[in-house]
């Protein structure tokens, strides 16, 4: 809710949607009781990213292995530019049936 660009997506999924997934897209377990079995992924879209470090500045989580750092963390784009672009693309995986949602 935080980007003023809309640029990061959110999705819970069927675990076997990663068998071709590219090798540098994220994911972890789907935490909500409802979605048990699923998998979970934030991801940006890193050509529409500004930058402005909102997402960051508001992120309450730290890294749990670098103390220092949040769960999210800015990063200079270039070397991640190509490997996100895949990791977003690959983000148009079907949506979840809304209608299992309570
Ligand atoms: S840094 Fe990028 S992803 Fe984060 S809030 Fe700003 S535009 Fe959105």
């Amino acid at each position: 809710m935080v980007c003023p660009h809309s640029v990061i997506r959110i999705k819970a999924y069927d675990p076997s949607i990663l068998t071709s997934a590219p090798e540098t897209f994220r994911s972890t377990e789907a935490r909500d009781r409802e979605w048990t079995g699923m998998r979970y992924t934030i991801q940006v879209a890193p050509e529409d990213c500004t930058g402005c470090a909102l997402c960051v500045d508001v992120c309450p989580a730290k890294n749990k292995s670098e103390t220092r750092l949040k769960a999210i963390n800015m990063m200079p784009q270039p070397p991640l530019r190509e490997s996100e672009r895949a990791n977003w693309s690959f983000l148009s995986i079907p949506e979840m049936d809304r209608r299992g949602l309570r």
